[in-house]
C-alpha cells in the first residue's frame, strides 16, 4: 500500500491495529496485498443525505443505504431531533416488568400498519436475533398446543436471514454457511422462486406457480413435522437480490394453511418501502403468522428489530405460570428507548410524508437511468422491485454464463466505483443498487455513470 500521509491513511493505520471488520478477509485490507488488489478501507467522518464524507474529505454516494439500513437519507433531520428529545427523557430501562412510551407507542403504531391480523410486537435489537425469536417462537408455539413433532424448518434455496447459529442455519448461502455447516439445524430446503432461474419463455408469475410445486411437495412428505417456512418476501437480498413474483407467497400461505405450518416473512431488508409498498407482504395480499423487521425500522440509526405476531400465537403461550408456556427469551437491550423512539418517528414520517408515492417516481427514474445497461455485453439482466434494482453481471450475458467466482469480478466494480466516489458493494458479480430515499435525479445519473464504468472495469 502506497504510504501516503492523508488522514484516510493515518485512521487506516490505527484502525488494522485495533478492528477485526464484518464479513471481511482482514488480509484484503493489509500490507501483504499487492497494490493493485489492495480494497482501500475507507474511514468515515460524517454522512449526510445520501453522502458519506471520509476523513480527507472527499465524499462519496452511499448507494447502498450502508448495508440497506438508512431509508430517509443520513442524519434525517426528523430522526435526530427525535433521538435528541428522548436523550433528555430516558435512556434504557429493562423491557421485563417495565414500559414506557417509546416502545408502546412504536408497538402500537406498527401494528396499526401492519398486515392484518399482527397484534403483538416482540422486540429484539438486530435481525439475526429477531430471527432467532421467530424461530424459537414458532417450534414453542406448537410444543404449547401438544405438538411436539414440530421440529423441523422450511426454508428457501438461496435465502439468506442473517450470522448467528439458528439464523445461519435458515441461509443458504455456502460462502457464510459451509464451514460451520456441523454446528448448524438443518432445515429442509425448498426451490427458490427466482425468476431469473425461471425457464426460457415462462414469466414470473408462470414461474411462482411452478416453484410453489415444489414447495407443495416439501410439505406433503413432511408438513407434520415442520413448525414455520421462513421466507424473504419478493426479494432474497444477500443471495443477490433475486426477485419473485408475489403469487409465490399467495401460493406459500395456502399451503402454509392447509399443512398446520406457521409463515414467517422476514422483512428485515425489505420492509418499510423497499419494494413498492411499506411492507413486501401487501402486494401478495398476506399476512404472515411472524413478521420480522430491522434495518429500516430506525432509518438506518440504532439497532433495534421487531417480530410481530397474532393473537393466536400469543395466546398458546398466555398461561398460568406453572404450566411453563412462556416464552423466557430476552435481549438486554430489548425494546431500548433510544432505538424505539426513532423507530416511532419513521413511522410518523411515513404516516406525514408522501414517501412510498415519492419512491415511486424514485424507482420510475432508476430504471430509466439503468435500462441502458441491460445492453452491456457482460450484463445478463437488469432487474427491479420498487427501490432494489440489480444489475446481473456474467461472463456471457447471451448463455448467462457466470464468472468463475475466484475471479472476484464484482470487487473490481467495487473498487472502480469507490474511487469514483461511490460506494457500491456488489453480491458477487450482482451490482445493485438501494439507495437513501433521498437520493435525487443528479445522484442517480452520477450512480447510473458509474456504473456503466464500473461493469467495464468487472469485465475487462
Ligand atoms: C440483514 C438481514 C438479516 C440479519 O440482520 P442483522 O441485523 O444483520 O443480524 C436477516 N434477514 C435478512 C433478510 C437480512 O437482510
Amino acid at each position: 500500500m502506497p504510504m501516503t500521509h492523508t488522514d484516510n491513511a493515518a485512521w487506516n493505520a490505527r484502525d488494522l491495529a485495533v478492528l477485526w471488520h464484518p464479513c471481511t478477509q482482514m488480509h484484503d485490507h493489509g500490507d501483504g496485498v499487492a497494490a493493485n488488489h489492495a480494497i482501500p478501507l475507507l474511514p468515515i467522518r460524517s454522512a449526510q443525505g445520501a453522502w458519506l464524507t471520509d476523513m480527507d474529505g472527499k465524499r462519496h454516494l452511499d448507494a447502498v443505504s450502508s448495508w440497506w439500513t438508512c431509508l430517509f437519507g443520513h442524519r434525517d433531520p426528523r430522526l435526530v431531533a427525535a433521538l435528541e428529545r428522548q436523550l433528555h427523557e430516558l435512556d434504557h430501562v429493562l423491557l421485563a416488568g417495565f414500559g414506557h412510551a417509546p416502545a408502546i407507542e412504536l408497538a402500537e403504531a406498527l401494528l396499526r400498519v401492519a398486515p392484518p391480523g399482527l397484534a403483538k410486537v416482540f422486540y429484539a435489537d438486530n435481525g439475526s436475533a429477531a430471527v432467532e425469536v421467530a424461530l424459537k417462537m414458532a417450534f414453542h408455539f406448537h410444543r404449547n398446543q401438544g405438538d411436539g413433532r414440530r421440529t423441523k424448518f422450511i426454508a428457501l434455496h438461496g435465502g439468506y436471514h442473517g450470522e448467528t447459529l439458528g439464523a445461519l442455519a435458515m441461509t443458504d448461502i455456502p460462502l457464510y454457511r459451509k464451514t460451520y455447516a456441523p454446528l448448524l439445524l438443518e432445515p429442509l430446503l425448498a426451490p427458490s422462486p427466482d425468476a431469473y432461474l425461471g425457464e426460457a419463455g415462462q414469466s414470473p408469475q408462470d414461474c411462482a406457480r411452478r416453484v410453489a410445486e415444489g414447495l407443495r411437495e416439501v410439505l406433503e412428505r413432511h408438513g407434520d413435522e415442520v413448525c414455520a417456512l421462513i421466507v424473504e418476501p419478493l426479494v432474497q437480498c444477500a443471495g443477490g437480490m433475486r426477485m419473485h413474483h408475489p403469487t409465490y407467497l399467495t401460493e406459500a400461505r395456502k399451503l402454509c394453511d392447509a399443512h398446520g405450518v406457521l409463515l414467517i416473512c422476514d422483512e428485515i431488508a425489505v420492509g418499510f418501502g423497499r419494494t413498492g409498498t411499506l411492507f413486501a407482504c401487501e402486494q401478495a395480499g398476506i399476512s404472515p403468522d411472524l413478521m420480522l423487521l430491522s434495518k429500516g425500522l430506525t432509518g438506518g440509526m440504532l439497532p433495534l428489530s421487531a417480530v410481530l405476531t397474532t393473537q393466536r400465537i400469543y395466546d398458546a403461550f398466555y398461561a398460568d405460570y406453572a404450566a411453563s408456556k412462556a416464552f423466557l427469551h430476552s435481549h438486554s437491550y430489548t425494546g431500548n428507548p433510544l432505538a424505539c423512539a426513532v423507530a416511532r418517528e419513521v413511522l410518523r414520517t411515513f404516516a406525514s410524508e408522501p414517501i412510498i408515492e415519492r419512491n415511486r417516481v424514485t424507482s420510475a427514474t432508476m430504471a430509466r437511468l439503468a435500462a441502458p445497461l441491460a445492453e452491456h455485453p457482460h450484463v445478463a439482466q437488469v432487474r427491479q422491485t420498487g427501490m432494489i434494482l440489480a444489475i446481473e453481471m456474467a461472463a456471457d450475458a447471451r448463455t448467462r454464463t457466470p464468472w468463475p467466482a475466484q475471479e472476484r469480478r464484482g470487487l473490481r466494480a467495487y473498487r472502480h466505483a469507490l474511487a469514483r466516489g461511490v460506494l457500491l458493494r456488489p453480491l458477487g458479480d450482482v451490482l445493485y443498487w438501494m439507495p437513501p430515499y433521498c437520493v435525487d435525479e443528479d445522484e442517480l445519473h452520477l450512480l447510473a455513470q458509474v456504473s456503466a464504468e464500473a461493469i467495464d472495469a468487472a469485465s475487462a
